[in-house]
């Protein structure tokens, strides 16, 4: 669900409960009010003692009616809501809910979570958000519907559970990723043959004299096409970590092997750029459960893009500490840094901060979105601090998992 929905539900979840609680509080301070005037002289009191019962119904009233309001708005909202009591029992859903759950206008109150939610797996996300007060999950049903769902505890009693009716979006991820996929893999061979044609010409060229313009015509085709055999590889390897379909090798991995091994793939590229390379990795680390190649290509990965993105003499340092269960691994580099309203997009595919910046360093646009992906993979995630002009830190965390 977008933030605006998110803002909106807990925007309700609080005037809902706000509202009852004030009905609930006024009117028992009036009730104790009423209570001890009774007990008093007849005359003022006996006016008093109206005004107060007067006094005790309107809040009552005005409660009723902003219960009504909200109930009226949260049916105009395309997302399931469900208001689940302390005991997962249903006090309260929209419209949008009912049609998700296959039920009747009204028909979900006073049923519990089980015999509302009709599956197993939603009712699930409800149970683990009772005993840590949140939790998400995302459930295909037998009909073929997918649903995210969301469930909070409510800051004033019981649970809301928001749920996001997510086919259409899934189904057009998948043509999305299939089209992409039979496209890589149609480039992919008659591009390697014009990449290996040009590289052999590029390396005749030494030995044949060429007017200029055709040299550099051999040279240009030469680079271009190594960007596009690249782009088509990395294509095809998101494409393949998207969807899942070659699993992780699964193994006990030495971190400290891993960051040596990837800052000697990237030495000649660095030593040419004129950038230091340094890694500073404590012995005592414990191995994490991870694939040990995946991982090795999501250190390259920023480490290219740290050297690429650096000035002649500006080191790049690797490092990978341990914090609680999980190993925390960071590329520091001092170039060109970025801006602060491009930091968040960065991980997205095709996504380069100011095109002009990045011409001549090369780059598909697509490095980050495969480091994404492979923490994620691993039950780990990836962040970047930055500052322009300063230089960047790109940070992955990944949980050490089971090893032994
Ligand atoms: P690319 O292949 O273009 O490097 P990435 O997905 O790896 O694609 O990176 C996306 C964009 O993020 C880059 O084009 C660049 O603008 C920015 N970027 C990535 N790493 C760095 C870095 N270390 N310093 C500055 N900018 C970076």
């Amino acid at each position: 669900m977008d933030n605006p929905t998110l803002a909106l539900v807990a925007l309700l979840a609080v005037a809902f409960g706000g509202a009852t609680l004030l009905a609930i509080t006024r009117g028992r301070a009036l009730d104790r009010l009423i209570g001890i005037l009774d007990v008093g002289p007849a005359g003022d009191v006996d006016v008093a003692a109206r005004a107060a019962v007067q006094a005790r119904d309107s809040a009552v009233w005005a409660a009723r009616g902003t219960n009504e309001d909200l109930a009226h708005i949260i049916n105009l909202i395309g997302s399931g809501i469900v208001r689940l009591d302390d005991h997962l029992v249903v006090s309260l859903a929209n419209e949008a809910a009912d049609t998700f759950l296959g039920r009747g206008r009204g028909e979900l109150n006073g049923l519990s979570a089980i015999e509302a939610l009709g599956d197993h797996r939603i009712e699930a996300i409800a149970t683990r958000a009772r005993d840590v007060g949140w939790a998400n999950g995302e459930v295909t049903r037998s009909s073929g519907q997918t649903l995210v769902v969301r469930v909070r505890r409510s800051p004033v009693e019981g649970f809301w559970m928001v749920m996001e009716d997510v086919s259409e979006l899934r189904r057009l991820q998948r043509i999305r990723t299939e089209f992409i996929d039979n496209l890589s893999h149609e480039l992919r061979t008659p591009l390697t043959n014009v990449r290996l044609l040009t590289e052999s010409l590029a390396r005749d060229l030494e030995r044949i004299d060429l007017p200029s313009r055709v040299r550099d015509g051999i040279l240009k085709i030469d680079v271009e096409s190594g960007h596009l055999v690249q782009m088509v590889n990395e294509l095809l390897d998101l494409s393949t970590i998207e969807q899942g379909t070659v699993p992780l090798h699964l193994d006990a991995v030495d971190v400290g092997a891993v960051v040596r091994g990837s800052i000697d793939r990237i030495r000649l590229f660095a030593d040419r750029q004129g950038v230091p390379l340094e890694g500073a990795v404590p012995g005592d680390l414990p191995p994490v459960r991870g694939d040990e190649e995946r991982l090795g290509q999501l250190l390259v990965n920023l480490l290219h893009n740290a050297v690429k993105f650096s000035g002649q003499g500006e080191p790049v340092v690797v490092r990978a500490r341990r914090d609680r269960d999980a190993i925390v691994l960071s590329v520091e580099d001092h170039g060109v840094g970025i801006p602060r309203a491009e930091v968040d997009r960065v991980f997205e595919r095709f996504y380069k901060v100011d095109k002009a910046r990045v011409r001549g360093r090369g780059g598909t646009g697509l490095g980050l979105s495969i480091v994404r992906h492979i923490a994620e993979t691993h039950g780990g995630r990836v962040w970047v601090e930055s500052t322009e002009g300063r230089g960047s830190t790109f940070f992955v965390r990944l949980p050490i998992g089971e090893t032994a």
